[in-house]
C-alpha cells in the first residue's frame, strides 16, 4: 500500500489556497489589473510519472554506486584467496586464478561501459554476471578438493553472494531476485552432488532457502523504502519551493501597486533610501520626477473610477516603457501621482526627462473632453528636482523640492515641466521661513490688514472697500501678497488666515458700520474645504453682521478646477447673503466657464487690460471685455484706475464701479474708522494714507 496511499494524501492536499486567495485579491479591482504575478500553480506529479522519476534517481544513484561496488566486492572477493589456501591448499591455484580471472574481466568490462556510457541496466547486468561467475568460478574447483569435509564447510560462503546480490548491490529488484536464484539453482545443483550426508544436505539446503527468503524479502522491503524516501523528500522539496515561492509573490505583492503594477510608495521610498546612500557614500547623483495628472478628480467624476483606473494604467505603462532608455524606476506615489527616480543629474539631461515625462503623457491623447482650460485631453505637471552639492542634504529635501516645482508646474498652467530652483524665491527656502512665520502670524500679530476704496462712477460714492492682507517679518519688514498668498495656499495656512481676516473684518469695519460693504479676497483652497460657509455663518452671528455686508472675491489664478464642492460652498454663501465677486478677469484659463457656472455679482476686470489701453488694438480688447461682461448681466469694476485719464474712459464706457491708486491707495482700518468716514472723506486724503 505504502507509495500509493501516500500519494493518494499528497494529491488531496490543499495547495492551491495561497494562490485562490492572492488572486481574489488582486482581481478585486474595478478595471484591468496589470502586472501583477500570482502564485505559480502547482504541479502535481501522477504515479507513474512518480514512479519514473523514482527510477531516474535510483539509475543515478546505482549509475553512482556501481564502480566503488564493484571493486569493493572484487577487492573482498580476491581477498578470501587467503581462505581458498588455508581451506582447500590442494585446488587453491585454481580457486585463486578463476577469482583473478573473473575480477579483473567483471572491472575491466565495467571500466569499459562506463566510459562508454553504457545504460545503467547493463551496468547492473555485468555485476549481477560479475556474482554469477565469481561464484561459479570459486565452488567448481573448490569442489574438487581432496579434504571434503572443509569443501562441505566452506561452501557455506557460498550465501555471501546471495546476500551481495540481494543486500550490497543496489540493483533493481528483478535483477537482485534473479541472481540471486541463479545462485541459489547452482547451489542446489552443487548440493545435490556434494559428498555429504543427507542431513548435511538437509540443513545446508534449508540454510540456502532462507538466506534466500530472507535476503530477497529485506531487500524488497529496502526497495519499498528507498521508494518512500524518495517521496517524502520529493515532497520536502516542492514544499520548500512553494514557500519560497509564496514568500517571494508575498514581498512582490507588497512591493507592487496593484493596479498599475508599478512599485508601490513603500518600494519606491526604499529605492530612493538607495539612490540616497550612493550619492552620500559614491556620490552618484540621482533626479527625483514628481508627476501629477492634471484634472483627474474631474476625470473620474466625468468618465466614472473605471476609466480613471484605466487612464492611471495606461499612463503607467507608457511611463514605464519610456523610462527603460533613461535607466530609471517608477512607482506610483498615491493617487494620480508618480514618481520616477533616474541616475542623471545634469541640469539639461533631468530637464529633457522631464519634458518626456509630458509629452509621453499627452502623446497617449487620452480623451478629456470636459476640463476648462482649453486641452481636451489627459495630460500631466511634472516637477523635478536633482542632488546638489549643498549643505545640510536631507533625503527628504529633494522630494520636497520636486514637489515645490511640481506646484510651479501647476502654477504654470499645467500640461508643463519645472525644474526646482533654488534660486527661485517661490521655490527658496526662503519660501520654507514664510512657512514658518505664517504658521506663527496671526499669535504674533504679525499679520495686519488694510482697505483700498471701491468708488461706484456713477454717483461719485465710495460704496466699499477691499481688504488685502499685508504681512511683516519678526524684524518688520514687509513681506508682498504675492510671495506669502501662494505659499499660505500651499501649506495651507490660509485656511487660519482667511477666517482671521473676514473676522478682522466684520470687527474692524462692518461690526461698528463704518463701511457699508467690504470684498474680502477668499482662495479656492478655502471654499474646497468643508465647513468653511458655516465658519463664515459662525463669525456673521458672533460679530453681529449681516452677509449682504460681504463680498468675497474669487481670483480665476492657479486653482482653475471647478470642484464641485467649491460650487455647493458658493451657493451656501449667497444663502447667508454674501456676494461673489471675480477677481482679476481674463488672466487666468477659467475665466469664461466660470462665468457660465456661477451667477457673479460683480465682475473685476484685471488692470492689465486698461493699462493696455494706450493701443488700439489694447483698447478694442478692453471694450470686447467690457461688452461680454455686460452682456451676462454682472456688473463691471475695473481695477488699476491710476490717472483721471483712465477715470474719464471709465466714465465713457459705463463702467459701474472703479478700484486704483487714483481712487485711492491700501490704508489701514483706521483711515476709514470714522463713521461712513469714507464716504465724506475726500480722496486725495485717502491717497496720502
Ligand atoms: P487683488 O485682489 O487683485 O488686489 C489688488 C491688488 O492690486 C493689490 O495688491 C493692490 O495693492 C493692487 N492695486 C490696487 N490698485 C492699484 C493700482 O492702481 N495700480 C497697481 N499697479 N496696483 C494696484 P496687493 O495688496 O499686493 O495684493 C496682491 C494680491 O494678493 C491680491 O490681488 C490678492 O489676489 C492677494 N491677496 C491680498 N490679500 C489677500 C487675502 O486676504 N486673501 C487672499 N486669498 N488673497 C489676498
Ligand atoms: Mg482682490
Ligand atoms: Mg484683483
Amino acid at each position: 500500500m505504502g507509495a500509493e496511499a501516500r500519494n493518494e494524501v499528497r494529491i488531496q492536499d490543499p495547495r492551491q489556497t495561497g494562490f485562490v486567495l492572492m488572486n481574489e485579491r488582486v482581481s478585486s479591482g474595478s478595471a484591468d489589473i496589470a502586472h501583477v504575478e500570482p502564485f505559480e500553480q502547482r504541479h502535481e506529479p501522477g504515479a507513474d510519472e512518480l514512479r519514473s522519476l523514482f527510477q531516474k534517481e535510483v539509475q543515478a544513484v546505482r549509475r553512482k554506486e556501481a564502480r566503488p561496488g564493484l571493486w569493493i566486492a572484487v577487492a573482498i572477493y580476491l581477498l578470501f584467496s587467503a581462505t581458498d589456501l588455508l581451506l582447500i591448499p590442494d585446488v587453491a591455484v585454481y580457486t585463486i586464478t578463476a577469482r583473478f580471472v573473473v575480477g579483473v574481466t567483471a572491472l575491466l568490462t565495467l571500466e569499459a561501459q562506463l566510459r562508454r556510457g553504457a545504460a545503467t541496466g547493463w551496468l547492473d547486468v555485468t555485476c549481477a554476471a560479475a556474482i554469477i561467475f565469481g561464484y561459479i568460478g570459486w565452488l567448481c574447483p573448490a569442489m574438487g578438493g581432496a579434504d571434503r569435509e572443509s569443501v562441505a564447510y566452506y561452501m557455506v560462503f557460498g550465501t555471501i553472494f546471495m546476500m551481495s546480490a540481494n543486500l550490497f548491490f543496489t540493483f533493481s529488484f528483478r535483477v537482485s531476485i534473479v541472481t540471486s536464484t541463479i545462485i541459489l539453482c547452482i547451489l542446489y545443483v552443487v548440493n545435490y552432488f556434494v559428498p555429504a550426508s543427507l542431513t548435511y544436505k538437509m540443513v545446508f539446503g534449508t540454510f540456502y532457502v532462507s538466506c534466500f527468503t530472507f535476503t530477497s524479502y529485506v531487500n524488497w522491503k529496502l526497495n519499498e523504502e528507498r521508494y518512500n524516501v524518495f517521496l517524502n523528500a520529493l515532497e520536502a522539496k516542492i514544499q520548500h519551493n512553494e514557500a519560497t515561492e509564496r514568500g517571494r509573490a508575498l514581498l512582490r505583492l507588497s512591493r507592487t501597486d496593484p493596479l498599475t503594477g508599478l512599485e508601490n510608495r513603500r518600494a519606491i521610498d526604499e529605492k530612493l533610501r538607495d539612490y540616497w546612500s550612493d550619492w552620500q557614500k559614491l556620490g552618484n547623483g540621482f533626479a527625483a520626477i514628481l508627476i501629477d495628472v492634471d484634472f483627474f478628480k474631474k476625470f473620474n467624476d466625468c468618465y466614472g473610477h473605471q476609466e480613471g483606473d484605466r487612464c492611471l494604467i495606461q499612463v503607467a505603462n507608457a511611463l514605464s516603457e519610456m523610462i527603460k532608455q533613461y535607466d530609471g524606476s517608477i512607482g506610483r506615489y498615491g493617487g494620480e501621482e508618480f514618481i520616477v527616480l533616474a541616475r542623471i543629474d545634469k541640469k539639461d539631461q533631468v530637464a529633457d526627462l522631464a519634458e518626456a515625462v509630458c509629452r509621453t503623457v499627452e502623446s497617449l491623447a487620452i480623451a478629456h473632453e470636459l476640463r476648462r482650460d482649453g486641452i481636451s485631453i489627459v495630460t500631466a505637471s511634472v516637477g523635478a528636482a536633482f542632488t546638489r552639492k549643498q549643505t545640510a542634504a536631507k533625503l527628504e529635501k529633494i522630494i520636497h523640492e520636486a514637489d515645490r516645482a511640481l506646484y510651479l508646474a501647476k502654477a504654470s498652467g499645467r500640461n508643463c515641466a519645472r525644474l526646482f530652483d533654488p534660486t527661485d524665491p517661490q521655490s527658496s527656502d526662503e519660501s520654507e521661513n514664510l512657512a514658518a512665520l505664517l504658521k506663527i502670524a496671526i499669535g504674533q500679530n504679525l499679520v495686519s490688514l488694510v482697505y483700498q476704496p471701491i468708488q461706484d462712477v456713477a454717483s461719485g460714492k465710495f460704496e466699499a472697500v477691499e481688504a488685502l492682507m499685508r504681512l511683516k517679518m519678526l524684524d518688520g519688514t514687509l513681506v508682498p501678497p504675492s510671495l506669502f498668498i501662494p505659499v499660505a495656499e500651499r501649506t495651507g495656512a490660509i485656511l487660519e488666515l482667511g477666517r482671521w481676516a473676514i473676522r478682522t473684518v466684520c470687527a474692524e469695519l462692518l461690526a461698528r458700520d463704518h463701511v457699508r460693504v467690504v470684498s474680502v479676497n477668499v482662495s479656492p483652497i478655502q471654499l474646497k474645504t468643508p465647513g468653511f460657509a458655516t465658519s463664515v455663518a459662525t463669525i456673521l452671528g458672533e460679530t453681529g453682521v449681516t452677509g449682504n455686508r460681504l463680498a468675497f472675491e474669487i481670483t480665476e489664478g492657479l486653482e482653475m478646477e471647478m470642484h464641485s464642492d467649491i460650487l455647493r460652498c458658493i451657493s451656501d454663501l449667497k444663502l447667508l447673503g454674501i456676494r461673489i465677486w471675480l477677481d482679476d478677469f481674463g488672466t487666468g484659463f477659467a475665466g469664461l466657464s466660470w462665468l457660465r457656472l456661477i451667477d457673479f455679482d460683480t465682475v473685476k476686470i484685471d488692470r492689465s487690460f486698461l493699462h493696455d489701453c494706450g493701443t488700439p488694438k489694447g483698447m478694442a480688447m478692453l471694450q470686447d471685455i467690457i461688452a461680454l461682461v455686460r452682456n451676462r448681466g454682472h456688473k463691471i469694476l475695473v481695477e488699476g484706475v491710476e490717472t483721471e485719464e483712465q477715470m474719464a474712459l471709465m466714465r465713457q464706457f459705463g463702467i459701474d464701479k472703479v478700484q486704483g491708486f487714483h481712487v485711492g491707495r491700501p490704508a489701514p482700518a483706521a483711515s476709514f474708522q470714522g463713521k461712513r468716514a469714507i464716504q465724506k472723506r475726500p480722496f486725495t486724503i485717502l491717497k496720502s494714507a
